[in-house]
């Protein structure tokens, strides 16, 4: 059998959308199960969508999930180049072939006329198409317009009648009436070839097996078939995919601002987690299991696993994977990526690794972090009410009376730590035969300010450290004696 190559053929537009990168992914996965190769190539013959830079923030997504090409624009290969607009002279080399074989033809027609007939065909309620103007010209009148320099464009010559039939891997067979099919434009008078060409030239060039994209390209694929036919060239493998969708009815749009792989990297997920939870967009692993590493997505990946229902971009899911790949991580790798979230608004000089630890368990995204450590610099002003809890029974005057008991035997810890402050707690809280929450939630709530900390009053405190624990406890102590003047 033939080596497996397959290609991502992303069009430069400065933005990786998560279903571009769903499809580099499995295609990568095609490729890398089957000991294949993985290409790259930049589609960027829409010259009017170029925008500066964009290659590079493909070449970037790609490499920072892992998604290595290994023959491309930057790293070369034996089918390059692989940047269209570099390989303009091969598109008008094969688009001339295409004439001579009797699959194409020159067209000649202005723009004037292309918008007038539009224009008539749409008052008249017909689809609009090209009326075959120049399909018939003569090669003497051909060759005359050429020769005044007339400038054309080369459209596909599709037959007049009959059928044709393509092949999708999900769809199966769909055939369509060749009379329903445009005399499309495959080379432009820019000399630069249309998708519709270039994407079939390439891939037959570049000795493509598979091709995986979305499937709005669904209803062009039978005029690429029949050019594929008119060369005599052999037909990939098509494999359409469904859009990543918003809900039912919308799709996963830029506007909604989740929908790159750098809006999700910035809203605090992780690029292993992105990667994987996107594999589960329209594919389905044969057990349970949900979560995969790169190398273990290749290792489980299977075409039949592929879906052609739309798949719903589920946020939640991706932040319960996201925790999951928390968790799995090295207390010192979280601590190294999680400082400048805990530092964006704690500043003091504490122990990060000692709050790293804490979160760790406790944080399903980064951007999770900030609000979860802000009571460490100050103490936040806070809401007396916060003392009334009915599940530790406990309202204002009992933890007035609490917090009398702890502040003298906290004072009187020497060498502050997370033992001595655990012991000195639960001492008193067996002195004063009293369930644990009805001490330790009054102390939590008169250090941090917060019903919700990670780690408890404990580690709050020992986080802090004694001054300003004894600080914090003195102010709410005197917060909570005026409350009850009040
Ligand atoms: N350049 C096309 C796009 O970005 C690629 C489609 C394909 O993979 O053939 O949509």
């Amino acid at each position: 059998m033939n080596e497996v190559r397959t290609r991502f053929a992303p069009s430069p537009t400065g933005y990786l959308h998560v279903g571009g990168l769903r499809t580099a992914l499995f295609t990568y996965c095609i490729a890398k199960k089957a000991g294949g190769k993985f290409i790259l190539r930049i589609e960027d013959t829409d010259q009017e969508r170029y925008v500066e830079g964009a290659n590079e923030v493909i070449y970037r997504t790609l490499r920072a999930v892992g998604l290595n090409w290994d023959e491309g624009p930057d790293v070369g290969g034996d089918y390059g180049p692989y940047i269209q607009t570099e390989r303009r002279g091969i598109y008008k080399e094969y688009a001339e072939k295409l004439v001579q074989l009797g699959g194409a033809y020159y067209c000649f027609c202005d723009k004037e006329r292309l918008q007038e007939l539009k224009a008539v065909q749409e008052a008249s309620g017909v689809n609009p198409m090209y009326d075959r103007h120049c399909r018939n010209l003569s090669p003497e009148e051909i060759k005359a317009k050429l020769d005044a320099g007339m400038p054309y464009v080369i459209r596909q010559k599709i037959p007049l009648e009959g059928t044709t039939t393509f092949h999708d891997v999900l769809y199966g067979d769909i055939t369509v009436d060749n009379a329903t099919l445009d005399d499309q434009i495959l080379l432009k008078t820019d000399g630069l070839p249309t998708y519709n060409f270039a994407n079939v030239v390439d891939d037959h060039l570049m000795g493509i097996t598979h091709v995986v994209r979305g499937n709005e390209y669904l209803a062009s694929a039978p005029k690429y078939t029949l050019l594929y036919k008119a060369f005599g060239w052999e037909e990939p493998m098509y494999i359409h995919v469904e859009h990543i969708m918003r809900d039912k009815q919308h799709k996963l749009s830029k506007r909604d601002g989740d929908a790159s792989y750098e809006d999700l990297i910035n809203k605090g997920y992780l690029s292993e987690a992105i990667v994987n939870y996107i594999a589960l967009l329209g594919w389905s692993p044969k057990g349970e299991r949900e979560i995969f590493s790169l190398p273990e997505l290749i290792e489980e990946f299977d075409i039949s696993g592929l879906s052609k229902s739309p798949a719903i971009f589920d946020p939640l899911k991706l932040r319960a994977i996201n925790g999951e790949y928390i968790r799995a991580m090295s207390p010192d790798e979280f601590a190294r990526i999680a400082e400048p979230y805990i530092r964006e608004t704690c500043k003091g000089d504490f122990d990060i690794k000692k709050i790293a630890a804490l979160l760790q368990p406790r944080t399903e995204v980064l951007t999770d972090i900030p609000a979860q450590v802000d009571f460490l610099d100050e103490m936040p002003e806070y809401d007396l009410s916060l003392y009334e809890n009915k599940k530790m029974k406990t309202n204002r005057e009992t933890s007035l009376e609490v917090l009398e008991k702890v502040l003298p035997a906290l004072e009187n810890i020497t060498d502050w730590n997370f033992d001595a402050l655990h012991d000195v707690l639960f001492n008193l809280i067996a002195e004063m035969g009293v369930k644990n929450g009805y001490l330790l939630w009054p102390v939590r709530v008169a250090i941090t300010g917060k019903q919700f900390t990670p780690g408890g009053a404990v580690e709050a405190a020992d986080i802090i450290g004694k001054a300003e624990t004894l600080s914090r406890m003195k102010r709410s102590i005197e917060l909570l004696r005026q409350g009850a003047n009040a």
